[in-house]
């Protein structure tokens, strides 16, 4: 593995990532949307996440750094963010595939929103945050550059610390001790320990 194999398996994985969620953005579209948390710290969140993971490694990907926070590529590291990109985007598919049109990018209610806990969402209660999560440390060990890296799990974790809560007051408010039992019995993101 060379660094420049590295950003272009970092550029591949973000394609592959937007293809397998275009359908499901068209379908989610297409299903009334009956509550929303979408105000301006839901889009200023989304922005910064969208910058983390997307718009400064393209930056950097794209040779526009200039050898700024430049750190040495190892190999086997980037080999593990490889291996962790897959498991991202399988877990990204499957996510997918079981919320469907319940699904959207920001905090919303569908008409008829389903509650799914079934599937990976029967190990913790935000698997597609998890998949973010590894998108996000593959990011870190693929790309030999300490801002481009970590941009991800930064831009990420903001958006997720800030949001987790209130979409689970979301989830309760609108399935009540049905969601209050669900989270008992699961984690957050990662099985068995948050
Ligand atoms: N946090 C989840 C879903 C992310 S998509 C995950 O990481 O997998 C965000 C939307 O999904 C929110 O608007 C919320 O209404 C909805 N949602 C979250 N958990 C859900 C669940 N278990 N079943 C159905 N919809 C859910």
């Amino acid at each position: 593995m060379t660094p420049t194999i590295a950003k272009i398996i970092w550029s591949l994985f973000v394609i592959a990532w937007w293809a397998l969620r275009y359908p499901h953005e068209r379908k989610a579209k297409k299903a009334g949307v009956v509550a929303s948390k979408r105000d301006a710290q839901e889009l200023t969140l989304l922005g910064i996440s969208l910058s983390g993971l997307g718009i400064i490694p393209a930056i950097y990907v794209a040779n526009k750094f200039g050898g700024f926070g430049e750190r040495s590529f190892i190999p086997a590291l980037a080999w593990i963010g490889l291996v962790l990109a897959l498991g991202a985007l399988w877990l990204f598919h499957r996510t997918h595939k079981q919320l469907g049109r319940n699904w959207s990018v920001s905090l919303e209610l569908r008409d008829k929103h389903e509650l799914i806990v079934a599937g990976v969402y029967r190990y913790v209660r935000h698997p597609m945050y998890s998949a973010f999560f590894l998108w996000a440390v593959a990011q870190a060990l693929l790309l030999p550059n300490w801002i481009a890296g970590f941009s991800g799990l930064v831009g990420f974790g903001i958006l997720f610390f800030f949001r987790v809560g209130r979409e689970e007051q979301l989830m309760i408010e609108a399935f009540g001790d049905q969601y209050r039992h669900y989270m008992a019995r699961t984690a957050r993101v990662l099985p068995f320990i948050y």
